[in-house]
C-alpha cells in the first residue's frame, strides 16, 4: 500500500516545519516510560478533539535529544488522518483502546495515572467546586418550623 502521490494529481501541500527525529520501526523500541508517555499525550490530543486515526509506529518519532526547545521522549507526527470534531469517550475510545494494546499498556490504569496527575495542577479548582457543593447544600436545608 503506498501512500505516494505523483505531483500533478497532487491534492495536499505539506510544509516540513522541522526535523523531529527517527520514526520507530516498531513500539517495542519504546521503554516502559516512553510508552505511558506517548499514551498520555495521546489521551490529550483525544481530550482537545483530535482522532490520529493512523497512529503506527512510522507516525511516532523520538525527539532528537539536543533540541532543547522540543518535548523530549515519543512526538506524535503525520495528522494527515487526523479529525478534529472526536468526542473522546474515553476508556471506551476505539483508537485509545487499539493503541494502549498496542503498547500492552492497561487503559484503565494509564487513564487513572493521567486523572492524577492533572488533578495536581487542579487541585484549587477541587477545593473551589467542594466549597460550592458544600454552601450549596446548607442553603437547601429544610427551614425551621415556624413558631406560630
Ligand atoms: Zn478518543
Amino acid at each position: 500500500m503506498s501512500r505516494v502521490r505523483p505531483f500533478p494529481d497532487a491534492q495536499n501541500t505539506v510544509l516540513m516545519i522541522r526535523y523531529a527525529g527517527n520514526a520507530l520501526n516498531d513500539f517495542s523500541e519504546l521503554d516502559a516510560r516512553a510508552k505511558r508517555t506517548l499514551f498520555h499525550r495521546l489521551v490529550r490530543l483525544h481530550r482537545s478533539g483530535v482522532q490520529h486515526n493512523d497512529l503506527e509506529p512510522r507516525n511516532v518519532v523520538i525527539a532528537a535529544k539536543s533540541s532543547a526547545s522540543s518535548a523530549s521522549g515519543p512526538v506524535i507526527i503525520d495528522f494527515d488522518r487526523a479529525e478534529l470534531d472526536h468526542d473522546c469517550p474515553g476508556p471506551s475510545c476505539e483508537e485509545l483502546l487499539q493503541v494502549a494494546k498496542d503498547l500492552g499498556l492497561d487503559i484503565g490504569v494509564e487513564m487513572e495515572r493521567q486523572v492524577q496527575e492533572e488533578g495536581k495542577t487542579s487541585v484549587y479548582g477541587v477545593v473551589v467546586a467542594f466549597v460550592s457543593a458544600v454552601v450549596f447544600a446548607l442553603f437547601r436545608l429544610p427551614h425551621r418550623p415556624h413558631n406560630d
